[in-house]
């Protein structure tokens, strides 16, 4: 995808991007090239690909969310800012967190962060860990590509607020939609909706899942991530 299908099939998402933020995802590319010679950070290299499976991609989630009514976002296993990042770019109003067990993608934010003068949390932790702290906080938590169904929304759940959402974009998601279902009613939370698309000329199937969180979280609640791995949520292990 160059620049000129990125913007003209944003405009097919109600997206109208300024030049100021085509100018800083330009900065955003050529720095993730340029970091990625010596840390790995995405397999995801060449121009093209990173304005499509990296930025627009990140953006398809605007069919699950009205970005411009949301005040806080958090992004869980975010890596190199994906979708996390980018949604900063395009709604700077959001206040922004994106968290990452893995510190040299921390590292790559914040010098990122420092270059396009972007106010952002950064926090270099679990997502278990800093739930303990961060109970029902966000009105969105965002995640792409970071753990199945059931484990994610055991995950992040408890960080959203009461009527907030989780929104996680996935590839194909089948079998894992059957095996969270019994989690999210646990958790008090419902899947409102799931938006199935083609990526851009069939790079593939993306799907969004939309869930809504109903009720509110206890610290007694979080299990450890050994836990939430080996076993799922029933309603007598909670
Ligand atoms: N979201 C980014 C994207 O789509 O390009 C990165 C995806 S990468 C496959 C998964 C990321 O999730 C890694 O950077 C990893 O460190 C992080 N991650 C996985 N489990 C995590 C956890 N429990 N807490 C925090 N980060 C986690």
């Amino acid at each position: 995808m160059n620049k000129s299908e990125f913007i003209e099939e944003l405009k097919k998402l109600n997206i109208n991007i300024t030049d100021h933020m085509l100018d800083e995802l330009e900065i955003y590319k050529n720095f993730l090239q340029e970091y990625n010679k010596h840390t790995n950070l995405t397999a995801i290299t060449n121009d093209e690909d990173i304005y499509l499976k990296h930025f627009y991609d990140s953006l398809t989630i605007v069919k699950a969310i009205d970005l411009n009514r949301v005040e806080s976002l958090l992004d869980i296993g975010t890596g190199a800012g994906f979708p996390g990042m980018v949604i900063k770019i395009l709604y700077p109003n959001i206040k922004l967190t994106l968290l990452d067990a893995n510190n040299k993608k921390i590292k790559f934010l914040e010098e990122l962060s420092t270059k396009l003068n972007i106010d952002v949390e950064l926090i270099h932790s679990r997502v278990e860990e800093y739930a303990k702290n961060n109970l029902n906080k966000f009105d969105i938590v965002t995640s792409r590509a970071v753990a199945n169904l059931r484990i994610l929304t055991e995950l992040s759940l408890p960080l959203v607020k009461v009527n907030g959402y989780i929104i996680a974009l996935k590839g194909n998601i089948a079998s894992e939609l059957i095996d969270a279902k019994n989690t999210i009613n646990i958790l008090n939370s419902e899947i409102e909706d799931i938006f199935t698309f083609d990526l851009y000329q069939n790079n593939g199937q993306r799907n969004i899942i939309k869930i809504k969180k109903n009720k509110e979280s206890a610290l007694k609640d979080l299990r450890s991530y050994d836990k939430i791995i080996k076993k799922p949520l029933q309603k007598s292990n909670k």
